[in-house]
């Protein structure tokens, strides 16, 4: 699954590969990647033909496009989607649910002309919308207007994350995942914090004083810009940049998906725990159990 660092590379190649330039059309071949544009896929494309992508910008795991127009495309990756800025030439992949053609009249820097834009999307979780842009391109569209900041935002409250999670009475990982108290984390880069920080991922919230939040913050940051530099994590095959390449973060996880291996630290195994219905994964020595853990 998609999280902020895999989010971002793809933004990064949205800011290269299609801002500045204009949408000739738009093909929609599976309904579904447009449900959440109630007039349908006719429409969603009727709106976006002859509107110029102004720059790509993203809050946690959301991508949107702001248009010159009152809306902006707002992009959700979800368990598989994919944004892939390929030639016109390339046989159309074979989970692909929408296809922007560009009038390329510009033609730029790093990037050969008519190249297109195709969400790809497997198992169709994700999807495209439009919504009522924000007062500047970097304001998020009305839609993602509940999205907590993200770590790596310049407009995150420190303080205010802090309180937010002190005041949960949940544990540290739940709050961590709980997109209206910070976005952009999810099960691996939770993980990964949490070890940085020696913290098993049921501790108490309210257990945690304020200087201990704050180092964790820092890991968190730690962990997801050096993800960011990787590329991102490309785990189970299917996130992938716009160019099509794979993220290299997976060589440096430290416990994400590494059951049965030595921690790093401290040369005990590291354990796979059930969590929310998916795992959780720990060193027992550095991570112990808390005495009364929250789940
Ligand atoms: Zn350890």
């Amino acid at each position: 699954v998609p999280e902020l660092p895999e989010v971002e590379t793809v933004r990064l190649g949205l800011a290269l590969g299609v801002a500045g330039r204009t949408i000739e059309r738009v093909e929609v071949s599976h309904p579904r990647a447009v449900r959440r544009h109630e007039a349908g896929g006719g429409d969603f494309a009727d709106q976006l033909a002859g509107h110029t992508v102004l720059s790509a910008q993203r809050r946690g795991k959301y991508l949107w496009l702001p248009l010159d127009g009152p809306d902006a495309l707002v992009a959700h990756l979800g368990m598989s989607g994919q944004l892939l800025v390929v030639p016109p030439d390339k046989p159309l992949e074979k989970h692909l649910r929408v296809r922007f053609v560009f009038a390329d009249g510009v033609q730029l820097a790093d990037e050969p002309a008519g190249r297109e834009l195709r969400f790809v999307d497997q198992r169709t979780f994700g999807g495209l919308f439009l919504s009522p842009a924000g007062l500047r391109q970097e304001d998020p569209p009305t839609a993602l207007a509940h999205i907590a900041p993200d770590p790596l935002e310049p407009a995150f409250d420190d303080a205010a994350f802090i309180a937010a999670v002190r005041g949960r009475r949940t544990g540290i990982k739940r709050a961590l995942l709980d997109q209206t108290v910070v976005s952009g984390i999810g099960n691996i880069y939770a993980d990964e914090a949490l070890w940085r920080a020696r913290l098993h991922y049921a501790r108490p919230t309210e257990t945690l004083t304020r200087p201990a939040l704050t180092a964790l913050l820092g890991y968190v940051r730690d962990v997801l810009s050096a993800a960011i530099t990787a590329g991102g994590t490309s785990f189970d095959a299917l996130y992938v940049s716009v160019n099509g390449v794979s993220g290299l973060f997976d060589r440096s996880l430290e416990v994400y998906g590494r059951e049965g291996e030595p921690c790093s630290r401290c040369g005990q195994l590291i354990r796979r725990e059930p969590f929310m219905n998916r795992s959780s994964f720990r060193c027992p020595r550095c991570q112990p159990q808390p005495r009364v853990p929250r789940w």
